[in-house]
Formats: structure tokens, C-alpha cells, sequence
């Protein structure tokens, strides 16, 4: 019997069900691969926000990184959600560690809400020591200029952060355009490993529901690689899909409703 690919998912949890943790496990569970998951902190979440968040202590963090090591083999992971710099240095050493296979990051920093999800001054940190094992970073566009330090006004600018973010180690990078005005940028920026680059695009949908649609992104790319899908191709899915479960809109809460994994 051939191995069923196994994931792993590094980042904080969503008692509302809609991002991180949970919006990762049911993307990989829709994207036939097995999810595993090094919870980091635990939220207490709804769709109307995030109330309250903590994160848990580095030894049991690193004690769910020995479970899953002993006995699972894992084919390409993601990080998320990981509080503050202490954490991120913590899980930047378990991955040096341990063989996961490709790494996505998704520099994980404000909630759409506007909860804080990474404190500060872990910046830095997620730019020294986590960008520079990527094999590919998501950021959106604030997350990209907070990594980068540079403003991103228009299409050029992703461009720009997109070399940038190369240059701080990541080997492939999406910045994900979004909220821009210039309708080009308002596509995603793709810069792969080999320095070839491509727009991608997607109809808007007008709706509140866009919960965990980063997560989303990030654990279905980090699916497919682990299936051995080639990075652009993994990531024209990972945009696919979200596209698409945004679009099935679910009635789940009464503010930023989840996605549907169904659609
Ligand atoms: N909560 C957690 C634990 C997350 O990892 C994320 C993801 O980025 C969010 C909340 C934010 O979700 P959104 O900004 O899509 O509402």
C-alpha cells in the first residue's frame, strides 16, 4: 500500500472554525491529504473577531513537533498563526530540526477584523529566521510591506517586494494584491524559485465572507505540494480553490463567514 500523503500545519486555531487551524485541516482534508497540526496558540474566535488569544508554552510545542516526527511522514507543511517572536524562533528551530518537506509560510499578522495575531517586534524575527527556510511566502500586501519595508502602491511595487522577499531567502513568493485600486494589482504577484514571474487573477466577489481565506490559500499550495505538483501549478490551484469557496458562500455566523470546502 502506497503512503497517503500527510501534512502538517503549524499555527494557531479558530474556535469559530473558519481560519487557521481548522480553515487548514478542512482544506486538506478537501484536498485528499492528511492533516496534522502543532497547535502554537489558541484562539477564541467567532466570526465577528477574535476575543482573545494565547499562546502555549515552547515545550509542549515542541513535544506535538517530536509526536509528529516519531511517527508520521510528513510531505510539505505550512506555518500560520505564531504569536510573538519567542514562538517564532521556536518553530524556526523545529524546522531546521526536522525534514517536512516544503515549507509555506503565511507571515500571519492582523486578523480581517484587526485583532493582532503577531506581536511587533516578532518581525524581525519572521524575517531572519522563518522567511529564509520558505520554499514559498504568501504574504498579503501589508504583510509584504511590513517584511520589506517598502510602500506597495501599484503593480510595480508588488514587483519590487516580490525580488525583495527573494532576496530575504523565501525561494518562491505570491504577494497577494487584493484592496488595491490599480486593477492589475489588485491580482496576485507570483516570483518562482528560477526567477520567472506571472499574474494571477481572479473575478471579485462581492461578500463579507472571506474568513481564512489566507489559511486557505496556504494549506491548499502546501496540499498540493506534498502530492509532488510542480510550484506554479500548485499554486494556480491553491487560487482556484479559494476562488471557488468564496464564491459557494455559506450562511455560518453572524459576521466574516467561513468559506465553503464543500464547493
Ligand atoms: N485566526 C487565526 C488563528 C488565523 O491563523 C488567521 C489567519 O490568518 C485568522 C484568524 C485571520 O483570519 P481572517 O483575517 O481571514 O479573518
Amino acid at each position: 500500500m502506497t503512503e497517503f500523503p500527510q501534512v502538517l500545519t503549524i499555527a494557531g486555531t479558530d474556535s469559530g472554525g473558519g481560519a487557521g487551524i481548522m480553515a487548514d485541516l478542512k482544506t486538506m482534508q478537501a484536498r485528499h491529504v492528511f492533516g496534522t497540526a502543532v497547535v502554537v496558540a489558541v484562539t477564541a474566535q467567532n466570526t465577528i473577531g477574535v476575543q482573545d488569544f494565547m499562546a502555549l508554552p515552547a515545550k509542549l510545542i515542541n513535544e506535538q513537533f517530536r509526536s509528529i516526527a516519531s511517527d508520521f511522514t510528513i510531505k510539505a507543511c505550512k506555518t500560520g498563526m505564531l504569536a510573538d517572536a519567542e514562538h517564532v524562533h521556536v518553530v524556526a528551530e523545529a524546522l531546521q530540526k526536522y525534514d517536512f518537506g516544503p515549507l509555506t509560510v503565511d507571515p500571519v499578522m492582523i486578523a480581517k477584523g484587526g485583532a493582532p495575531l503577531l506581536a511587533d517586534n516578532a518581525i524581525e524575527t519572521v524575517r531572519k529566521e522563518l522567511i529564509p527556510l520558505a520554499t514559498v511566502v504568501t504574504p498579503n500586501l501589508p504583510e509584504a510591506e511590513r517584511l520589506t519595508g517598502l510602500a506597495i502602491k501599484d503593480a510595480n511595487d508588488m514587483v519590487t517586494a516580490g525580488v525583495a522577499l527573494q532576496k530575504l531567502g523565501a525561494k518562491n513568493v505570491i504577494i497577494k494584491g487584493g484592496h488595491v485600486t490599480d486593477p492589475q494589482a489588485a491580482a496576485d504577484f507570483v516570483l518562482l524559485a528560477d526567477g520567472s514571474s506571472f499574474w494571477l487573477s481572479a473575478p471579485r466577489t462581492e461578500t463579507i465572507r472571506t474568513h481564512g481565506t489566507g489559511d486557505t490559500l496556504s494549506a491548499c499550495l502546501t496540499a498540493e505540494l506534498a502530492k509532488g505538483v510542480p510550484m506554479a501549478t500548485a499554486i494556480q490551484t491553491a487560487k482556484a480553490y479559494v476562488t471557488a469557496a468564496i464564491q459557494a458562500t455559506i450562511q455560518v455566523g453572524h459576521g466574516h463567514g467561513p468559506l465553503n470546502h464543500w464547493a
